[in-house]
């Protein structure tokens, strides 16, 4: 029997939307595929997956309760109410700024100039890595690079304080597109995962868990 049955598993995936006012937004090209495959994944082997998710066009993976939401705060909040949980997993490409002022009205062309002063949103895989009384046993998040990927990655594991980082290289069509390549980099040390279809990055992912916890 699978370790990571009945594990409590909450996942961010997709982008996040930041309103500038009610019909415009600032976001990126995350289509949220890794992230859901990993649910699913993961949802195959028995854990109970939470998975808090941007605007997709995916389908809710069979055994996953999705939580939609728009927001890079929106979304922290909805991973806190979730937990307590075994593990998180960090796959959203998070909106890094959100616009200082979302406005209720449609924005008159020339009204207000074109300068669009912008704030930093929380960075949810640090808030939850050092989460005082609730940090998940296993705290997991991602680094998409376009170049030093590997050093970059090591260092990112650091700074955010999470116990493994995926890397992947995303200067070609990983965004959006099938595959990715990826390395596995715990205090442990690292492991390569070969180009192939997000399925096996999510099933390697799921397979390294389960021995994770069948180690405890
Ligand atoms: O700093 P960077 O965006 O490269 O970090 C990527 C990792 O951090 C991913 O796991 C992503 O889901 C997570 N992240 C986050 N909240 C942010 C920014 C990134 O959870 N505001």
């Amino acid at each position: 029997m699978s370790a990571l049955r009945d594990k409590q598993v909450i996942v961010t995936a997709g982008p996040t939307i930041e309103p500038i006012d009610p019909v415009r937004f600032l976001s990126n090209r995350s289509s949220g595929k890794q992230g859901y495959l990993i649910a699913g994944a993961l949802a195959a082997k028995g854990a109970r997956v939470r998975l808090v998710s941007g605007p997709t066009c995916l389908p809710c993976p069979d055994g996953v309760e999705r939580i939609s939401i728009e927001t890079a705060r929106d979304m922290l909040a909805a991973v806190e109410t979730a937990l307590p949980a075994d593990a998180f997993i960090a796959v959203a490409a998070v909106a890094d700024w959100r616009p200082a002022h979302t406005s209720g009205r449609k924005a008159e062309k020339g009204a207000q100039g074109s300068t669009l002063e912008l704030v930093e949103n929380p960075d949810i895989l640090a808030t939850i890595s050092r989460h005082t009384t609730q940090r998940p046993g296993l705290v997991i998040g991602f680094a998409a690079e376009t170049h030093d990927v590997f050093d970059r990655a090591r260092a990112k594991r650091i700074r955010k304080g999470c116990d493994w980082i995926i890397a992947n290289d995303v200067s070609g069509d990983v965004m959006g597109g099938d595959e990715n390549a990826a390395w596995l980099i715990t205090d442990e040390g690292e492991a390569e995962w070969p180009r192939a279809p997000k399925q096996t990055i999510a099933e390697n992912l799921a397979a390294a868990m389960d021995a994770h916890f069948s180690s405890r």
